[in-house]
Order: C-alpha cells, then sequence, then structure tokens
C-alpha cells in the first residue's frame, strides 16, 4: 500500500484563512440542475459537498489547496475562482 495518499500529503501544508471565500459558487440554480456534481468528487481537499437539504453546494474554502482544478473541471464554469489575497491561503511547509 502507498503511503503517499493525499491525506497523508495534507500534513505537509499549512493555511491562514482569509474570512472572505476566494472561491464563489457563480449560481446556485445550476448547481441544483447539474445531475453529476462533479465538484464534489474532482477536489483532492473535498472542499465543495451538495448539501440536499438546502439544495446548494458548500464551499469549505478555507481547505483549498489552490490545485486549480475547479478552474477548468466544472461542466458548467459555475465556480468563480481567485488565488486567495496576500498573505492568505496554503504554505508548503516541504518542497
Ligand atoms: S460541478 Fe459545477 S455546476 Fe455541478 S454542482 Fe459543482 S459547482 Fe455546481
Ligand atoms: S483549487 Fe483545488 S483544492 Fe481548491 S477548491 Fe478547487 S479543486 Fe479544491
Amino acid at each position: 500500500m502507498s503511503n503517499c495518499d493525499v491525506s497523508e500529503k495534507l500534513f505537509t501544508i499549512r493555511y491562514k484563512c482569509d474570512d472572505k471565500s476566494h472561491l464563489v459558487i457563480k449560481e446556485t440554480d445550476t448547481c441544483l440542475k447539474c445531475a453529476t456534481k462533479d465538484c464534489n468528487f474532482f477536489c483532492p481537499s473535498d472542499v465543495y459537498e451538495w448539501e440536499k437539504k438546502l439544495k446548494i453546494t458548500t464551499v469549505a474554502y478555507e481547505n483549498c489547496i489552490e490545485c486549480g482544478t475547479c478552474r477548468i473541471a466544472c461542466p458548467s464554469d459555475n465556480i468563480d475562482w481567485v488565488y486567495p489575497k496576500g498573505g492568505h491561503g496554503i504554505t508548503y511547509k516541504f518542497g
């Protein structure tokens, strides 16, 4: 078994959270109509989760490791993505 899985890699990074999300869902209706909810699967940090009761995609932006996948992987281009503002976001401890 590999000892290089993502959950272990996540211990090698440090976050400084902004109080404002750098990831914004553009249209909640688009998520409602999205059958595949791809963002619930492609994000390595599980930032996006479909909240069935509220019928919205929740965004745990403080867990984002800034890999950039969601800029291109949402089939409806429904995620607004910018880098966290200066001094916030991720710091890699190694490498
Ligand atoms: S993949 Fe895009 S459209 Fe679908 S639920 Fe996620 S953010 Fe919404
Ligand atoms: S940039 Fe990467 S880690 Fe951050 S929310 Fe998008 S897919 Fe997840």
